[in-house]
């Protein structure tokens, strides 16, 4: 099984910034210096399930060419087919928000068995991080003696949710996000494959490159973009804050939140002179970021990336919080702001 989207010839991890990775993890294998549990992490958007997937796709393979797996054998099919007898992948149950102790007994039931094919038996925990406290207690038992060919893959965005104990039995395989280039390049090709997406390279980016070809295929238009328009608007008197706010009302008012404090800390960096390090920004967009930042007042800019960032962290607490008003009240703020600029 292996990630969406078209991948480099010369590349055997699902996805081109996972390549440092992927030859560790194979090297360990051919060495047969395996352990018997890693933990998948990194931010959401970067393939994490898609490596701990070919990677057990790998180890299963009977017949693995050049740290791949070959995609033909017994194996490899029944892997295709969902049905390997020997790879159990879990997950939280469909209306349900956590991963529960039956179906870690059940992996433990699973890891009683002997392999049907001799060679590893494999789990993947998905999101491991929404186990429940039983959940998690029955693991550490099986994580503090696991069965001689038991390989336990677990993958979170969120590993500080771990249970301590849990954490330090597994070894851990950070992925990082890939440089812009990077990025850019495997957009292209996405592209390449699907003409109908739009030119990632004509909008402002940030993120990982899974969520921004998520928000290039469902057509969700460029939200760094709009809120760069909706900032300077605001300070030209051309847009009403109430305006504002309402036109973002239906948006999941967390992600506006990330897009708005990523756009102000641009404009904080444009501001002392430096480039964004956290978006990429196309050649005209660089210069509407440095205009609008030349007529804000640094301190007061500040100030006001601290604001964002406070209504942020009330979004990711609170579900009860009402994104609207948060919002509004920062299009307010906003707006006494650059009402009172002069540059300094
Ligand atoms: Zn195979």
């Amino acid at each position: 099984m292996r990630g969406a989207g078209p991948t480099d010839d010369d590349v055997s991890s699902p996805y081109p910034w996972q390549e440092r990775v992927w030859q560790d993890l194979a090297s360990r294998l051919a060495g047969d210096r395996l352990g018997h549990a890693y933990l998948v992490c990194g931010r959401t958007g970067l393939g994490k399930r898609a490596l701990a997937e070919a990677f057990a796709d790998l180890v299963l393979c009977e017949s693995p060419r050049q740290d791949q797996a070959c995609g033909n054998c017994r194996s490899c099919n029944l892997i295709a087919g969902g049905s390997h007898p020997d790879l159990k992948i879990v997950q939280a149950e469909e209306d349900r928000k956590s991963i529960g102790i039956e179906q870690v007994r059940e992996l433990i039931e699973f890891f009683a068995l002997t392999t049907h094919y001799g060679r590893r038996k494999i789990v993947i925990i998905d999101t491991a991080e929404i186990m429940t406290t039983a959940a998690a207690n029955a693991l550490l038992k099986l994580l503090e003696e696991p069965p001689g060919l038991a390989l336990l893959m677990l993958v979170s965005h969120r590993p500080g949710q771990l249970v301590a104990t849990i954490l330090s039995r597994c070894q851990k395989i950070k992925l990082a996000e890939p440089d812009w280039p990077t990025c850019l390049a495997w957009l292209d090709a996405c592209r390449e494959a699907n003409p109908a997406l739009p030119d990632a390279r004509a909008q402002i980016l940030a993120g990982a490159p899974l969520a921004i070809l998520a928000r290039l295929e469902a057509e969700e238009g460029p939200l760094h973009d709009r809120l760069l328009d909706t900032l300077d608007a605001i300070r030209a008197g051309d847009l009403d804050v109430l305006e504002a706010a309402r036109r973002d009302a239906g948006a999941d008012m967390r992600e506006l939140a990330d897009a708005l404090e990523l756009i102000v800390s641009a404009l904080v960096e444009a501001r002392n002179g430096l480039a964004p390090r956290f978006l990429y920004l196309p050649p005209a967009a660089v210069q509407r970021l440095q205009d609008l930042a030349n007529h804000l007042h640094s301190g007061r800019l500040l100030h006001f990336l601290d604001r964002v960032g406070e209504a942020r962290a009330m979004l990711l607490r609170s579900s009860g919080v009402r994104g609207g008003e948060v919002l509004e009240n920062l299009m307010f703020h906003w707006s006494r702001m650059v009402r009172t600029e002069t540059t300094a």
